[in-house]
């Protein structure tokens, strides 16, 4: 709330009770001042339901057991909500060589609409604890890293089954997102080794002439108190976009988690989507520039990647702040 606003709040209640001295009835000042929203409520605690839901398959690093699992709920569950499902699957390498089986969800609400927004998140874990001290080399469970993003688009699927937006809505999940090379790797340096679902359906859309008005990408959205920043590959790509949902989300009261610093560019799908799409596409990650060097969430790749680490109120923020983007365009 702005300075002005709690001074306008403030006369407000001074001018209620002069009223009521007066016995007038009081005026109905207050209603002026809730935030303008125009969409749906956006359930954290479903949300939170949904993250953990994934967590409890275990790891979802491809051609393992709970990424086969996963896969399977996450089919069933869209096609509960959207009016269609695709599942884009493909085998693609690794930079260990590694065949991974993968499978990329799109799901299309209003299919019929020629105006488009797309709403995007990894769905796979990383494979590796790279980042931890212990147990380096096995899988991590990415409650945040993978979980939240997904958690959070499936309850806005629930939601645009109830509610119907005037746009088409495509909600994709991609795959082998995060089996991306680690610094120490056995394994000569190779390019572009994260992001290789994005990657191959930028080269193979689910539709030929697909396209959407603009994208947004989240990952790492459930950590307590997260900030999300404007980094670069999203300001190159798409400013105008960034400006679009970060105005919406201070608008609705989520300006401490939305903030404007500002921060190098990323190398996350939205940067695949941008050059091989055309489609202006963001990422609203987690990046705490108030930390010493700056940082992820302080659990991005250990073990503590955990359920420990999700907050419904940062779930809500993002969540409720796509579906105000959402619901406002004509
Ligand atoms: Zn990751």
């Amino acid at each position: 709330m702005s300075k002005s606003r709690v001074l306008f709040f403030v006369l407000a209640l001074v001018f209620s009770a002069c009223e009521k001295e007066k016995k007038a009835p009081p005026p109905v000042v207050q209603q002026a001042e809730a935030p303008k929203l125009s969409a749906p409520a956006f359930n954290a605690d479903s949300a939170y339901w949904f993250v953990a839901k994934q967590v409890q398959f275990g790891p979802r690093n491809p051609n393992s057991k709970g990424h086969t699992e996963c896969a399977r709920w996450l089919a069933t569950e869209l096609k509960k909500y959207a009016d269609n499902v695709i599942e884009q699957t493909a085998a693609l390498r690794a930079f260990d060589g590694k065949m991974l089986n993968s499978v990329n969800f799109i799901a299309e609400f209003n299919p019929q609409a020629a105006k488009r927004i797309l709403l995007c998140a990894h769905w796979d874990t990383r494979p590796f604890a790279d980042q931890d001290t212990s147990r380096k080399n096995e899988p991590i469970l990415g409650a945040n890293d993978g979980g939240s993003g997904v958690g959070v688009l499936l309850e806005i699927a629930r939601q645009l089954k109830i509610h119907h937006p005037q746009v088409g809505v495509d909600i994709v999940l991609f795959d082998a997102e995060d089996y991306g090379q680690p610094e120490e790797s056995a394994f000569a340096p190779q390019e572009d080794t994260y992001c290789l679902g994005s990657q191959y359906w930028g080269k193979n859309k689910h539709k030929k002439d697909y396209h959407a008005e603009f994208g947004i990408l989240l990952d790492m959205v459930g950590g307590k108190d997260a900030r999300f920043v404007w980094e670069n590959t999203s300001v190159n790509f798409a400013e105008r976009i960034l400006s679009k949902v970060w105005g919406v989300a201070n608008e609705i009261g989520y300006g401490s988690y939305f903030n404007y610093f500002r921060k190098s560019g990323l190398t996350d799908d939205h940067l695949y989507v941008n050059q091989l799409t055309g489609i202006p596409t963001i990422d609203i990650i987690e990046f705490n520039m108030g930390a010493p060097s700056g940082t992820f969430h302080p659990a991005w790749h250990t073990h503590a990647d955990n359920m420990d680490v999700i907050d419904r109120n940062t779930l809500k923020a993002v969540g409720q702040t796509l579906l105000e983007v959402v619901f406002m365009e004509k």
